[in-house]
């Protein structure tokens, strides 16, 4: 059975439709070839505040392109949840949280979704999601407006480069204003942006839309809009058209050279001409074509199918760069070739784990060549060799087996045991890795505790689960205070995981405080020259380390280092992985304020040992020895995380922002401002953004928005550092030791 007669069946309705849309000029989508020219591939992700309609916009593209049967709503009765939403909890919240690849096809192009999460706590979701997409529909609530998530993900596509489409959902709601909309595009996010289509009517006055491009109405009817008819443009919007018209010219001339010179000679230009020079400036970000609609009531949804195929690029027109790793020297750069000729060698990168129903899926995304059942490939991070047994395609919560998979493809494998931004090729000497997935510092951390001893299995699996398939979600146990930590981006982002234990692990857990990831670190280096010595009968305990501990650069301060520069037999080789693991066991808690060590180096220089009393375990214990030692001698410091926070509001209010911020310890690195509205940007101590929120909303007659992201830890003021030191030791009692302060 072909998959187009199992998509269509069991649903007549839908095949009508379907005619319907050949009838319009919609041509229903042909055969699902294997093999596709890359022009006919489109990998896109839909990024959005939350709550703007990303979901219901999801569940109506798979409806409208056959996917899927029929609709629900995300909130609605029938309590189904909308499809992409796999996870109960997701369905229960009505947010998508989880990235899931769809596989669907619009008139003979096969569009790749990736589900990109909203909230900013999921960021490394988001990265991974823009790391494999070739373009965007950036979702906008008509009411809503431009707010904090739309800047962050606006961010995010700047800094992956990603085309993007704006689309302006929700005109049916009350206070819908797309005008308004537009123009914080402009001013709150500085997009080159004009509309490509208007609206006839908002609110409960939603009729249909405006092709500013073809000049035409469209209407959505028939049973869920799926008839859309094309009509005159209503004679009370010819002005208003023409003038919209003029504007989106005057944008793209000022953004493309070929299409200006239209513009400023006066020349007449085609449908054609418009069309490619969108997708043109499109293509390399200069300008942002608007689209608007109500996805719920199914207006808007099929013209911005058609636009992701008219305007996004398709898979070959993206640069993607693989880097070869040679001793020594920078890795060489290498432009993998996006044709699907299948002739170079395969190249994937895994950007997604997901250990759901069926099993460890592993989702990929194919740069360069072929990849058939039964190949070979290899983990170039492990060297491990990977047998492709069986490959599939997904859709939200169904899959499909196919064959093969070409360059573009989106695709995914089963049981693979792999690291999410793992590359996989077909040499493992070539030691090519396509770049690494940017992964953000967790930079709050909880405690965390099962609520019932028994369900104490089930913690650990959940927890070995979320931290593969989640680089910044951790997890450590504190020896000292038993008591186990899990760190991640944010409140949010620890919660949900915690709720995740009890929904699918049947593991009620307890959360404490959020807390602000410090870390310890050395202010200079500090030799150390330690004896480890027990004799109490029997077998005894002996090693001596000699060596020094070191700040590493302010760029690698999360870093742990350990070298081994010890020659000749003083400490035998087998035991030197004994001092490795004392000095990484030590450093989960460091001395002055119980954080974790980090941007240090350990160099073991020498040492001693004795022929029988020497052990692996006295090693270790001679690291701990040695960096209590390093503890009392050297000078220690704070590092807390400094977050870039960029803040939106109008103009009036940008001296109440301004001070506000610098009260908050916060560096203004940069201002900006268009259309009575500014940004900020600064870098501001996690530390100090408590209650920010509150305190913008209040200051800015809740007109302000802003985003924080994690930039990178740095060493506290000293009147902080004194406060948290002092905070430790009166939580430990006077049992210990004064520790040694930094000297600034
Ligand atoms: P997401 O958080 O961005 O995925 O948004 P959802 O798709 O979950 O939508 C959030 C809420 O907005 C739900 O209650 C939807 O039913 C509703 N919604 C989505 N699209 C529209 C629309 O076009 N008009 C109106 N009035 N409501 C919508």
């Amino acid at each position: 059975m072909s998959l187009i007669t199992r998509a269509l069946q069991g649903n007549l309705t839908r095949k009508n439709a379907l005619q319907t849309l050949t009838r319009c000029g919609y041509s229903s989508h042909a055969k699902f070839a294997e093999h596709r020219p890359i022009e006919k591939i489109r990998n896109i992700g839909i990024s959005a505040h939350i709550d703007s309609g990303k979901t219901t916009l999801t569940e109506r593209i798979l409806f409208y392109t056959g996917r899927i049967a029929e609709m629900h709503e995300v909130r609605g009765k029938d309590n189904v949840g909308a499809t992409m939403d796999s996870m109960e909890l997701e369905r229960q919240r009505g947010i998508t949280i989880q990235s899931a690849a769809t596989y669907t096809m619009w008139k003979d192009t096969n569009v790749n979704i990736i589900d990109t999460p909203g909230h900013v706590d999921f960021t490394v979701e988001v990265e991974r999601a823009l790391r494999v997409l070739d373009g965007a529909v950036l979702v906008l609530c008509a009411v809503g407006g431009v707010q904090s998530q739309t800047l962050t993900v606006n961010r995010q596509m700047k800094r992956y480069n990603v085309p993007c489409l704006a689309f302006i959902n929700k005109l049916d709601r009350l206070g819908s204003n797309p005008y308004r909309v537009l123009s914080q595009m402009r001013s709150k996010m500085n997009h080159n942006a004009a509309f490509i289509q208007l609206p006839i009517g908002v609110e409960s006055n939603c009729k249909g839309l405006v092709d500013l491009v073809r000049e035409q109405a469209i209407y959505f009817e028939g049973e869920n809009g799926m008839d859309v008819r094309l009509d005159e443009i209503p004679q009370d919007m010819r002005v208003e058209s023409q003038e919209r018209r003029q504007e989106l010219i005057e944008h793209l001339s000022n953004a493309d050279e070929t299409f200006g010179e239209f513009f400023l000679e006066e020349k007449p230009f085609s449908e054609a001409d418009l069309r490619a020079a969108l997708r043109r400036t499109c293509i390399n970000r200069t300008f942002t074509p608007v689209l608007v609609g109500t996805a719920l009531k199914n207006k808007g949804v099929q013209p911005l199918l058609d636009a992701v195929i008219d305007y996004l690029p398709n898979p070959g027109e993206v640069e993607n760069l693989g880097f070869i790793e040679r001793e020594g020297k920078d890795p060489e750069k290498i432009v993998l070739n996006p044709a699907r000729d299948g002739k170079d060698p395969f190249v994937g990168l895994a950007f997604k784990l997901e250990a759901g129903r069926f099993g460890q899926l592993t989702y990929l995304r194919c740069y360069q060549g072929v990849l058939r059942k039964g190949d070979n490939i290899f983990n170039a991070r492990t060297n491990k060799k990977v047998r492709i047994a069986r490959l599939v395609r997904l859709h939200s919560s169904q899959m499909e087996d196919v064959n093969e998979v070409y360059a573009g493809d989106i695709f995914a494998l089963f049981g693979v045991d792999c690291a999410s931004g793992d590359t996989f090729t077909t040499n493992p000497k070539n030691n090519l890795a396509m770049e690494s997935i940017f992964v953000p510092e967790p930079v709050v951390s909880m405690a965390i505790k099962p609520n019932n001893t028994k369900d104490r299995d089930n913690f650990s699996k959940a927890i070995a689960r979320f931290t593969k398939e989640d680089p910044t979600f951790h997890f450590f146990f504190d020896n000292d205070v038993k008591e186990t930590l899990v760190s991640g981006m944010g409140e949010l982002h620890l919660e949900i995981y915690a709720q995740r234990m009890e929904r699918e692990y049947g593991c009620p857990v307890t959360l404490g405080k959020p807390k602000v990831a410090f870390r310890e670190t050395l202010v200079g280096p500090c030799e150390f020259d330690y004896l480890h010595k027990k004799q109490s009968g029997g077998s005894g305990q002996y090693a001596r380390i000699i060596g020094v501990m070191e700040p590493l650069p302010p760029n690698q301060n999360t870093l742990l280092e350990f070298v081994d520069e010890t020659v000749g037999t003083n400490v035998p080789k087998q035991f030197v992985p004994g001092v490795e693991k004392g000095y990484r066991e030590m450093a989960e808690r460091g001395m002055l304020s119980g954080h974790r060590l980090s941007g240090i180096k350990f160099r073991l220089q020498d040492g001693g040992h004795h022929i029988v009393d020497s052990s692996e375990l006295a090693f270790m214990l001679a690291a701990h020895g040695a960096i209590k030692e390093v503890f009392q001698n050297g000078n220690w410091q704070i590092l807390e995380p400094i977050m870039m926070v960029e803040v939106t509001a109008p103009e009036e209010f940008q001296g109440a922002v301004m001070g506000h911020l610098s009260k908050r310890h916060g560096i203004i690195t940069g201002t900006e401002g268009t259309e009575g509205w500014f940004t900020v940007y600064a870098e501001v101590p996690l530390n100090d953004m408590f209650g920010y929120a509150g305190e913008l909303r209040s200051s800015t007659q809740g007109k302000g928005e802003f985003t924080m992201e994690y930039s990178r830890y740095s060493p506290c003021l000293p009147d902080v550092q004194d406060q948290i030191v002092r905070q430790y030791q009166e939580t430990q009692g006077a049992s210990q030791p004064d520790k040694k302060k930094k000297k600034n």
